[in-house]
């Protein structure tokens, strides 16, 4: 081996890595388990593996195209309070980390609402990226879901489905996010009075001030998956407090649907279906379409007796 085969080719080998490595990046969707799917396949399969059927995280814009009919919805705008309240700084500065997650995500906040339909009926929907600085409720995300609550009542909307992924208050806007636990508890409760049916579905970890307020108060609760956690304090916390070591499952969706605090799990596939089912039940949109099949009929009966 002379000296350009031990320089040069180690270099050029590196360089045709690195390009088939954004080749593979590019066209292939890598999953805890290993396995690998072709990224189109993955999105027809809503983001969820084929092979150990774990859904992953989507973005608000991914979550509202796979939910609203025809991928049609209206993003609802919210003014906006100060983005740096407090003027917070520890390791970085706050400002520095909302820019951070902007460019990470391409969303301008962890929650975003859209209102358009589903199966016809109108609804609103609000729904949180984790990767947002772990789905962390600020007074923006108050406002954000505020304007939804308000908007689902102005516009006599039928259902209100929150997608919550959420590690708790955002600590970085400090007790102006505690105080959002109480506003957006007291939304849940003027869409209530409403008769707007609230669902809550958890799309990721859903923890802290959030399982505490809003999340916890819906008509109906889900989750996308078995191994989600919902909780308040996270485990190793409660461990600490009764010193004594709890199961791994605890926490995780299957886990609290077993003691009663989730409804029902259901899969990212069937989430449409499932809420419409309960809606044309409690709406009874099945007895108002065969009432109107009835009205039809009678009325060709009328016309036939005339002729
Ligand atoms: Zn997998």
């Amino acid at each position: 081996m002379n000296w350009i085969s031990r320089f040069i080719k180690p270099k050029l080998k590196s360089l045709f890595k690195k390009k088939s490595a954004e080749r593979d990046d590019a066209l292939w969707q890598n999953c805890s388990c290993s396995k690998l799917t072709l990224k189109e396949d993955f999105a027809k399969n809503l983001f969820v593996c084929p092979s150990c059927n774990k859904p992953h995280p989507l973005t608000n814009k991914q979550r509202f195209d796979l939910f609203f009919d025809d991928s049609e919805y209206q993003i609802l705008d919210y003014g906006r309070p100060p983005e740096d309240p407090i003027t917070f700084e520890d390791t970085k500065k706050y400002k520095d980390r909302i820019k951070k997650a902007i460019e990470l995500t391409g969303e301008d906040e962890t929650m975003t609402a859209a209102s358009g339909f589903l199966n016809a009926v109108p609804i609103t929907v609000v729904s949180m990226n984790f990767s947002w600085m772990g789905g962390s409720v600020s007074p923006r995300v108050g406002e954000c879901f505020l304007n939804a609550a308000e908007h689902a009542i102005k516009n006599n909307h039928k259902a209100f489905v929150m997608f919550i992924t959420s590690g708790g208050m955002r600590m970085q806007t400090g007790n102006l996010s505690l105080q959002q636990m109480g506003r957006m508890t007291i939304a849940m409760l003027e869409l209530k009075k409403k008769n707007i049916l609230t669902f809550s579905i958890a799309a990721g970890p859903v923890l802290g001030g959030t399982t505490a307020s809003f999340a916890s108060v819906a008509d109906q609760i889900y989750s996308e998956s078995d191994d989600y956690l919902w909780g308040f304090s996270g485990k190793r916390v409660i461990e600490q407090n009764i010193r004594e070591k709890l199961s791994d499952d605890v926490q995780k969706s299957k886990w609290v649907f077993d003691h009663g605090q989730i409804d029902k799990i259901i899969p990212r596939h069937k989430l449409r279906d499932e809420i419409y089912n309960l809606l044309s039940i409690l709406l009874k949109l099945k007895e108002k379409e065969e009432a109107e099949d009835r009205g039809n009929v009678t009325i060709d009966k009328s016309i036939r007796e005339i002729a």
